[in-house]
């Protein structure tokens, strides 16, 4: 297993981090103000980070998982919030596309979300189907020329600034009765609304949405994968999800040591810095085997999806009956999958687990100094909480660990 990259990788990593650096004040203004930070677009788009693992085909940078999931870890530094951005455009927006999408769908769309022109949203939950979307109760129709969307999502990430999400509903009548199917939507579709979740508990420069779908009508050429795959689509983007996710937390982490670091040496109490003390020395070293038992995890399942992504471009050339190969009846798509899906998971659930800890340590050692959302351990710590909670709780996935280990039988979920 090898993790070694190129000095062209390298370039583009300190381009990230550069980018990072020269946003970090207004992305902290922006968090205080509650505001969407408009900066995002313009500045990681002027190094193609908006479509950094997506094909160059079609705009995109072309990098392998790992290097886009290096980025990821960069920009997590700066905390969940702007992060969970990257995540809904690119883990579970683009990368659906590029991985499900036919070569006339990848062409009208994923060129313009990786300029910028258009930036992308997974719309799959709803307010009575969270950890288990096989309850959706969003339906569409099949008009013959046309489909006709009816139903709500909700918390939905860049939702209200997004010009084209997937979504996911279940067929009412028709040949695929009941099955559910995903689609591409623009974001100005007749029928559409936004509203803008608010009070939330962090992540407050990424902007949550409910989308109501009211008659929206969708083209025939947008049905995305076969009908009836949409829960097969779903669960596939959200391995990278749960890979950007746990990427994102060892960023987290990383930040909160060098913070916790330099602070604890700089504050003195009892006539002598808090460094010395050896229960905040706990705490740090706690921080420390955090990020080095969750980084390998993502870097080892970065290279497991890597694997998988080979596999799935291969058949595309290979086979123009591709889409209908994508299941667990193909041997080979199923163990890479799985495989893929199982570290992804390992890693988002004690990556996040891990990042809470972590910036609860480095809240505890700041005192009451990070009391206040203009500390930077103290926004990691409200940001934190999310992980655990989307792209699959961390209750759900340990039962999916479960049930990987134990067999379908033993299901519990
Ligand atoms: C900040 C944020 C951003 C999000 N972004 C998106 C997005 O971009 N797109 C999108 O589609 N969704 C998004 N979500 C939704 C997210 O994926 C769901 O919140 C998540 O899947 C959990 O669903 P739920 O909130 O309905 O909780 P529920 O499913 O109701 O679960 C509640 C509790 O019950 C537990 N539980 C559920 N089932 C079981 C079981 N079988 N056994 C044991 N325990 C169980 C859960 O672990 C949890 O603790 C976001 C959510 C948040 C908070």
């Amino acid at each position: 297993m090898s993790f070694v990259i190129s000095d062209k990788q390298k370039t583009f990593l300190k381009e990230v981090d550069d980018i990072c650096r020269s946003i970090r004040q207004y992305e902290e203004k922006c968090y205080l103000e509650e505001k969407l930070n408009d900066k995002i677009i313009p500045e990681f788009g002027k190094i193609g980070m908006l479509g950094c693992p997506i094909s160059r085909r079609y705009g995109g940078l072309g990098y392998d998982i790992l290097t886009y999931i290096l980025a990821i870890e960069r920009i997590g530094e700066e905390g969940n919030s702007l992060r969970t951005f990257f995540s809904a455009h690119t883990s579970i927006g683009q990368m659906v596309l590029q991985g499900w999408a036919d070569e006339v769908q990848k062409g009208e769309y994923l060129p313009k979300t990786c300029d910028g022109r258009s930036i992308m949203a997974f719309a799959l939950t709803e307010p009575m189907a969270g950890s288990d979307p096989s309850s959706m109760v969003m339906k569409f129709e099949d008009r013959g020329d046309h489909f006709l969307l009816n139903g709500k999502k909700h918390w939905i990430g860049n939702g209200s600034c997004a010009k084209v999400m997937t979504t996911y509903a279940k067929e009412a009548g028709g040949s695929h009765h009941g099955k559910i199917s995903a689609f591409i939507v623009d974001g100005d579709s007749d029928g559409i609304s936004t509203e803008e979740m608010r009070n939330k508990l962090g992540l407050l420069t990424i902007k949550n949405a409910e989308i109501y779908f009211d008659n929206c009508v969708v083209p025939k050429k947008n049905l995305l994968g076969l009908k009836g795959q949409g829960l097969n689509i779903a669960y596939s983007a959200l391995i990278d999800g749960r890979l950007s996710v746990a990427a994102g937390a060892v960023g987290v982490m990383t930040d909160c040591l060098e913070e916790s670091v330099s602070y604890s040496k700089a504050r003195e109490q009892h006539g002598s810095p808090l460094a010395k003390k050896q229960l905040i020395q706990e705490h740090l070293a706690r921080i420390a085997v955090n990020i080095e038992s969750s980084r390998w995890l993502v870097y080892r399942a970065a290279l497991a999806r890597q694997n998988l992504h080979d596999y799935v471009e291969q058949l595309k050339t290979e086979d123009h009956q591709w889409q209908s190969k994508l299941n667990r009846n193909n041997k080979d798509y199923y163990l890479l999958r799985s495989d893929a899906d199982n570290l992804s998971t390992i890693a988002k659930f004690h990556a996040s687990n891990s990042a809470f800890d972590s910036a609860n340590r480095s809240v505890q050692i700041f005192g009451s100094y990070a009391y206040r959302k203009s500390n930077r351990v103290a926004r990691h710590f409200l940001d934190s909480r999310a992980i655990t909670i989307y792209e699959g709780t961390n209750e759900v996935l340990q039962l999916k660990m479960a049930s990987k280990i134990l067999g379908d039988n033993y299901k519990a979920y």
